[in-house]
């Protein structure tokens, strides 16, 4: 038999290898940015093209390449980082693995423009898929320049499975968020389809998570720093009462390279247990210093995972410093950041107050806020003047919607599913005063043939679902006018998924006077919306939106009716007056689809007097 083995050739091993280097134009960027920094550039520019499909190019001032490694850098293997085995265990470069730059060269149109310091022209490289087109010198300056165009272009399946712009700029963006956090003493520009979308001066690290987040976080940030022999913490938490319902803003460092856990973000959790409201994030930027020959980084391809050798002790460490920041900003609410407009000396507070030594032993019982009274614990509250809250959400919906108007007892159900045999001869529900609020969570009413439980939750929110989608539909929807426009701070990512609801938004009554970068002002909000939730809503439907993860068949308009509708519900444990669950009760039965919540849940059982019959035997 002859032999059959043979070596795959260089293009289809590299092509390989950037099926798991390269996912989408994000780890383009992310690689890019690595290489940049770690030839010491101290400016970094990004420049996107419709979401880095189109190109990713990164320009860097570090120290360039000569001629040969100008060359020698789209090979496979071919690094300048590492030269033995042992060098892995004490890496502080990003990558190491050199496998990058081939891997995107065998996939994609890239051209490379490099010179160093001392020579007076530098090299310039095209590569398309592996194939070296042309190498030339050029005039340009020091540094390195890599452009990536027309991603994939030679695997249409992996093309095509690029999800919407939106989806992968906010990749993109999220790439340049977490390396730019972790360099303040670099800046870095993003440009996005010719704009610029951020500009990130050298600064201290507080002024960065300012400059990428909205000048609103600054006030927002409580310090972290703990020195130990095995771990040294720097950073920040975001206050309780900040906390967002999405986790966007959780990032860890360590030794300046952005990782992932599980386990250490349950330690920042528990140190914030009882101060946040339930469904609620908080947000935090830390910066882990770690012996490295203390950890593996290799463990995960895309190097976002790390091991620790001693993950309990930095559970412990992690936890009692943030709780100890908490406490103390709590105790001391006048910090460094309320005082210092220039934000140059965010850390001066630690200098001043010594901070004890770090014990691994923690207080459980230890809450910083107890003696608080408007602890953000107790914000959970349902008890906002019931009636009125309750009459306004139905103000201005219902002057649409006079078919809602009609009496109870005139009901039928159109939907198909809903007609169940006990409904079919049984619209009747015997005349007012027959609801009952069952542990401020169920409507208990009577039908003709028995006994009508609601949830009160479920119902509302099917209620507010179906009108919220009909202003949507036929595009009219009462405003009302705020006197002054309130102003809500986001970041761009978010105001992204907002511009792309704009239209939805809209229809159902917001009314936006002006939307930039980071901000909204809102001059209108749907009627009988109050002011104090909108933020809540629209974080709410952001949240819903990037958990979705939109593709080319969601519906904008019904996630926003649904999210809107859960945000805006009567809730479970909020006490009801009579007329406003018999107003519940007549909703509910004018709607579509009575039968199941948006998320469809059921919203009402029933029990017929013969099945209560059968319980008394
Ligand atoms: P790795 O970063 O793992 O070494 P890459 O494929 O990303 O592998 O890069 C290969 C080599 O090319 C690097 O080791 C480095 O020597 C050189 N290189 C890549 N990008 C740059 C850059 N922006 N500036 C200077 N040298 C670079
Ligand atoms: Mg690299």
């Amino acid at each position: 038999m002859s032999d059959i083995i043979q070596l795959l050739p260089d293009h289809v091993a590299n092509q390989i290898a950037a099926g798991e280097v390269v996912q989408r134009p994000a780890s383009v960027v992310k690689e890019l940015l690595e290489n940049a920094i770690d030839a010491g550039s101290d400016s970094i520019k990004l420049i996107i093209k419709d979401a880095g499909k189109t190109l990713v190019q990164v320009i860097d001032n570090g120290k360039g390449m000569s001629t040969t490694d100008a060359r020698l850098s789209f090979e496979r293997h071919a690094t300048s980082k590492i030269k033995t085995a042992e060098d892995l265990f004490q890496l502080n470069t990003k990558g190491f693995r050199g496998e990058a730059l081939a891997s995107i060269a065998a996939i994609a149109h890239v051209e490379l423009k490099t010179k160093q310091e001392n020579d007076d022209v530098g090299n310039a490289i095209i590569i398309e898929g592996s194939n070296v087109v042309s190498q030339d010198v050029v005039v340009t300056p020091k540094g390195t320049s890599v452009s990536v165009k027309n991603l994939f272009f030679n695997i249409p399946a992996r093309r095509n499975f690029l999800k919407s712009n939106v989806v992968e700029l906010r990749h993109v963006i999220d790439e340049f968020h977490r390396v730019a956090l972790a360099h303040p003493d670099i800046s870095f520009a993003l440009y996005n389809n010719g704009n610029e979308a951020f500009n990130l001066p050298i600064s201290n690290y507080r002024q960065r998570i300012v400059n990428i987040f909205g000048n609103k976080t600054n006030e927002k940030l409580v310090p972290v720093e703990e020195d130990t022999e095995v771990l040294k913490i720097s950073g920040f938490v975001g206050k309780p009462e900040f906390a967002k319902k999405s986790r966007g803003e959780q990032y860890f460092f360590v030794n300046n390279r952005f990782i992932k856990s599980a386990y250490l973000n349950h330690a920042i959790s528990s140190a914030f247990d009882g101060l946040l409201k339930t469904g609620t994030h908080a947000s935090y930027f830390l910066n882990l210093t770690v012996n490295p020959l203390t950890i593996d980084i290799n463990i995960h391809p895309t190097k976002t995972e790390i091991k620790f050798d001693d993950e309990h002790t930095l559970y412990a460490l992690l936890r009692s410093a943030v709780k100890h920041s908490l406490g103390q900003f709590n105790i001391a609410p006048v910090l460094d950041f309320d005082r210092d407009a220039n934000l140059d000396t965010p850390y001066d507070y630690t200098k001043n107050s010594k901070v004890s030594t770090p014990t691994i032993e923690v207080d459980r019982s230890f809450n910083p806020f107890q003696e608080e009274t408007n602890a953000p614990t107790k914000a959970v509250s349902y008890k906002k003047e019931p009636a009125t809250s309750w009459e306004s959400l139905y103000v201005g919906l219902e002057s649409k919607s006079t078919k809602n108007e009609e009496d109870f007892s005139e009901v039928h159900f159109e939907s198909q599913e809903s007609t169940g045999s006990i409904f079919d001869e049984d619209t009747q529900v015997e005349q007012a005063n027959t609801t009952y609020q069952l542990h401020n969570k169920y409507i208990v009413s009577t039908i003709k043939s028995g006994m009508l439980v609601i949830d009160q939750n479920r119902a509302h929110q099917r209620i507010l679902y179906e009108d919220f989608l009909k202003n949507m539909t036929i595009k009219e929807a009462a405003t009302q006018q705020l006197l002054f426009p309130l102003q809500l701070h986001f970041s761009i990512q978010e105001i992204e998924i907002i511009n792309q609801l704009k239209d939805d938004l809209e229809h159902t009554g917001f009314i936006f006077s002006e939307v930039t970068n980071d901000s909204l002002d809102i001059t209108g909000v749907p009627v009988g919306v109050p002011e104090s939730e909108v933020s809540i809503i629209l974080e709410q439907l952001i949240s819903d939106v990037e958990n979705e993860v939109p593709d080319s068949n969601f519906s904008a308009t019904d996630l926003l009716a649904k999210s809107m509708a859960k945000s805006l519900a009567i809730k479970t444990g909020q006490s009801l007056q009579k007329d406003e669950q018999e107003h519940l009760v007549n909703k509910l039965f004018a709607c579509k689809e009575p039968n199941a919540s948006p998320t469809n849940r059921t919203t009402f059982v029933t029990m017929s007097v013969d099945e209560l019959d059968k319980k008394f035997i």
